[in-house]
């Protein structure tokens, strides 16, 4: 029988075996890239591989091999190999950056903050395997956007309809903290992103003011009509958007899905669903 190399681990759910991180195109559920997929090694690149980009999946897949931000892409690759929560240890982590997930045309586009170490950093898919994960995905199925309550694995079938979801950041920051020059290299992903969805888009729920803002910052670099003074973030705060065709998006804020929030009733379950509602 063939040994199995020491730096391989098998997928929790389809049993394929993985480095950590994963190559992309060798076969980890929902990888957007192969190969040839272009990778963005400096801020001037994110920006002209993103502008480049066609469609959503296209750019889905050039952000998942991005590596713009030195200092995340060690620290994303760190947890990914020495640093795996001993829970997870026997699991390869994807170790790349979190592509957008969910449907390529939604009326709803979601903007949370960033991946978590080893949540979408372990699974290669937003908000999947930890706990804010557990909040959000239940309150979209709650509001008829996902076809199930809870996000496993990016192999457990879920899909969503009418609502995709991205974030400001598109790599596990350490401490949750990106910088600003950070937030501003990757924001030109979040550019493209809510170009490519602003002719059906009505409306995008950032969750925290980090999202907010990113949400808020990408709009006024598109030329879209944002109100003056700047919208501040608040849970259930609204704003108008509208972009340089006449089209009309409304921005919500909600508290984000973290345990700090969630854990500590600073967030419920019915004040999610308040603002999903409004969507
Ligand atoms: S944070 Fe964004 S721009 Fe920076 S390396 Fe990750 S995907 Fe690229």
């Amino acid at each position: 029988m063939a040994s199995v190399p020491d730096d391989l681990r098998p997928h929790p759910v389809t049993g394929e075996l993985f480095a950590s991180p994963v190559p992309p195109g060798t076969g980890w559920p929902g990888d957007p890239a192969d190969p040839a997929t272009p990778v963005a090694r400096s801020a001037a690149e994110v920006g002209r591989l993103a502008r480049g980009a066609d469609d959503v999946a296209e750019l889905d897949a050039r952000v998942s091999v991005c590596r713009a931000c030195p200092r995340l892409v060690a620290w994303r690759e760190a947890v990914a190999t020495t640093g795996r929560r001993a829970a997870f240890a026997d699991q390869p982590y994807w170790g790349r950056p979190g592509p957008g997930f969910g449907d390529p045309r939604p009326r709803v586009l979601v903007v949370g903050l960033a991946p978590a170490a080893n949540g979408t950093n372990r699974t290669g898919r937003m908000f999947t395997g930890d706990r804010s994960g557990d909040w959000i995905y239940a309150a979209l199925y709650r509001a008829g956007y996902a076809s199930q309550p809870t996000s496993t694995s990016a192999a457990d079938g879920l899909e969503l309809r009418g609502a995709r979801i991205v974030a400001a950041v598109r790599c596990a920051p350490p401490g949750n903290k990106p910088t600003p020059e950070e937030r501003a290299t990757c924001g030109q992903w979040l550019d493209r992103d809510l170009e490519l969805v602003a002719p059906g888009l009505r409306s995008m729920l950032a969750l925290g003011a980090i999202g907010w803002d990113a949400a808020l910052a990408s709009a006024r670099r598109l030329g879209w009509a944002v109100p003056r003074p700047r919208p501040r973030f608040g849970h259930g705060a609204e704003a108008v958007l509208v972009t340089p065709a006449g089209h009309e998006v409304r921005l919500l804020g909600s508290y984000h899905v973290s345990q700090q929030n969630t854990f500590t009733g600073k967030l419920t379950e019915k004040m999610l669903d308040e603002v999903l509602a409004r969507l």
